[in-house]
């Protein structure tokens, strides 16, 4: 009914169907009984035992640790339940030369001196012939991750530490576990069986409704498909279509296989490049996860498997498991009435850890879009365009580490270097490489300290710096900085050793 102020009531959603239970069905369902439920709506959660999820996704950025704070997850019980660790960044070791090692922090480097960019301070330093290390050097997350350290920020405490940004490691399968208990606990309901058939709206050709293999229906008016790489309600049933990047990112297989813990888990992941892909190490409470991601074009299956075993710390706890994908996006994340998250949506490698980040941000998009009955386009078509947007960024960041390295050892280090990249990539790398200048742009997810920390790690320079550094004294510039060097130096010091700092927060298991 229309009201006098303009404002009406209007047809809600009411029965939402979730397609899945993986990590995205799993966050989607415990995010939306939290925020959703409201006694009105329904909320079912179809997944197949039979069929299992993917079960790997154990690196994660820092946003992750606002999406369990929504949910009202306490960090020591989320640390207990998924045998999880901190994240302070990524090691990456052989990527820019074979032997070279850099550290991609979460967080910023330095201080800005009168509003002028670190880095271009740091920049003009090099140029002189200053003696101030690396960049690294200037992040609290490095300091920190390099000695095995971690510690919190402090609420209101003016200490360098509160510069430290982390995420987490976790079981992908006993993440899943919590948040299956929350969404069950908020009145999700949960149906075991595989579905069999799809029932569609023969006018609008929505879906209308999901049919198990017992000839059960469950009927919906908002499906959120989370049923991994095979899409079976974006793809199978609507046909929405996959925008393949394989010529830029020509990973198409991970091997995974966990191991033995060989000490202290560290507070980061590390990426390892071999001759055609790389191999990540992801240090848990109780093992470590490690896996092969590889291009099968420049080598076979057999062979990755070897150099994935021959590069373990700890002895394997499990058989080696192959994963296929394909890198892309799917061409609308939302059709119809069907919403698509986490590997049904689309999928970059690991290298950068963004899978369930993609995750988090659908569901977050969703919520700031979340429909009526019958679904607008332009909100449809708004979410559409920021997933793209935030794909395309991922996409890009993720390129830029091929495309920026030195190495020619192998036809597929020689592929990567020499291939065409995207324009807004091109783009991005050309400004660098005139003054070292990165703007983010839009919500990009990555800011310039993390291109800057890829694009110096692997040994790209810039022709200069920026000439407004010109405008501060050089030599009062250098000794602030030795000095702050030294200060991210000492504070890491006094820092509790991570797996002190997590058994004595009560989140050890
Ligand atoms: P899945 O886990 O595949 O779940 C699909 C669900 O759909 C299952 O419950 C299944 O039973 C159900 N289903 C399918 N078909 C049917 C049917 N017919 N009937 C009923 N149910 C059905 N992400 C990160 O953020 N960090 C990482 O470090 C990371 N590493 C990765 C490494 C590799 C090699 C790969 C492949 C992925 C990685 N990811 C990572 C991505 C991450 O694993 C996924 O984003 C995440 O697990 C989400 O998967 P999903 O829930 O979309 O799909």
């Amino acid at each position: 009914m229309g009201q006098a102020n303009g404002i009406g009531t209007v047809n809600r959603i009411e029965r939402v169907v979730i397609v899945g239970g993986g990590t995205a069905g799993w966050m989607a369902a415990a995010a939306l009984a939290r925020f959703f439920n409201d006694g009105r709506r329904t909320i079912d959660l179809v997944e197949s035992d039979a069929i299992g999820t993917v079960g790997v996704g154990e690196a994660t950025i820092p946003p992750i640790v606002n999406f369990n704070a929504m949910l009202d997850i306490r960090e020591d019980e989320f640390l207990q339940a998924t045998r999880g660790t901190f994240k302070l960044g990524i090691e990456f070791v052989n990527w820019g030369r074979q032997g070279d090692r850099y550290f991609h922090p979460f967080g910023s480097y330095g201080q800005s001196f009168h509003g002028i960019a670190f880095h271009q301070l740091f920049l003009r330093e090099v140029a002189r012939g200053g003696q101030l290390g690396t960049i690294g050097e200037y992040s609290m997350s490095t300091a920190a991750a390099m000695t095995g350290k971690f510690a919190r920020p402090a609420v209101g405490a003016k200490s360098l530490v509160n510069q430290i940004i982390y995420a987490y490691h976790f079981d992908a399968s006993l993440y899943a576990a919590l948040l299956r208990k929350m969404a069950e606990g908020r009145g999700v309901r949960r149906t075991e069986g595989r579905i069999a058939s799809v029932e569609r709206d023969g006018e609008t050709g929505d879906i209308r409704a999901v049919v198990l293999e017992n000839g059960d229906q469950i009927e919906g008016d908002l499906f959120i498909d989370c049923s991994g790489f095979r899409g079976l309600l974006i793809e199978e049933a609507l046909e929405t279509g996959y925008e393949d990047w394989s010529h830029w990112l020509p990973m198409d297989r991970a091997i995974a296989v966990p191991s033995e813990s060989s000490g202290p888990p560290s507070p980061f992941t590390r990426s390892t490049a071999h001759g055609a892909g790389w191999q990540w190490r992801i240090p848990l409470q109780h093992r470590t996860g490690n896996g092969h991601v590889f291009s099968s074009g420049y080598m076979d299956e057999g062979e990755a498997q070897d150099i994935l075993l021959a590069n373990l710390e700890g002895s394997p706890i499990s058989e080696p498991r192959t994963l296929r994908f394909l890198t892309g996006m799917r061409k609308k994340a939302w059709s119809h009435n069907v919403v698509s998250l986490g590997l049904s949506a689309g999928f970059i490698e690991p290298l950068e850890s963004t899978s369930i980040h993609l995750i988090q941000n659908g569901i977050a998009r969703l919520f700031a879009l979340f429909p009526d009955n019958p679904i607008s386009p332009i909100e449809r078509d708004e979410y559409n365009r920021g997933m793209r947007e935030l794909f395309e960024d991922v996409r890009d960041f993720v390129i830029l580490h091929y495309k920026a390295t030195q190495r020619n050892d192998t036809e597929f280090w020689r592929y990567v270097r020499d291939m065409d990249v995207p324009e807004s990539l091109s783009r991005k790398m050309e400004l660098w490489r005139l003054h070292g200048r990165v703007f983010r742009e839009n919500a990009e997810l990555f800011a310039a300290d993390s291109w800057i920390s890829v694009m110096l790690g692997q040994n790209t320079w810039p022709e200069s710096y920026d000439a407004i550094a010109d405008s501060l004294d050089p030599d009062r510039v250098a000794s602030a900085m030795k000095q702050m060097r030294a200060a991210y130096r000492e504070t890491a010091e006094k820092l509790p050793l991570h797996e002190d700092f997590i058994r004595q927060s009560g989140g050890w298991h």
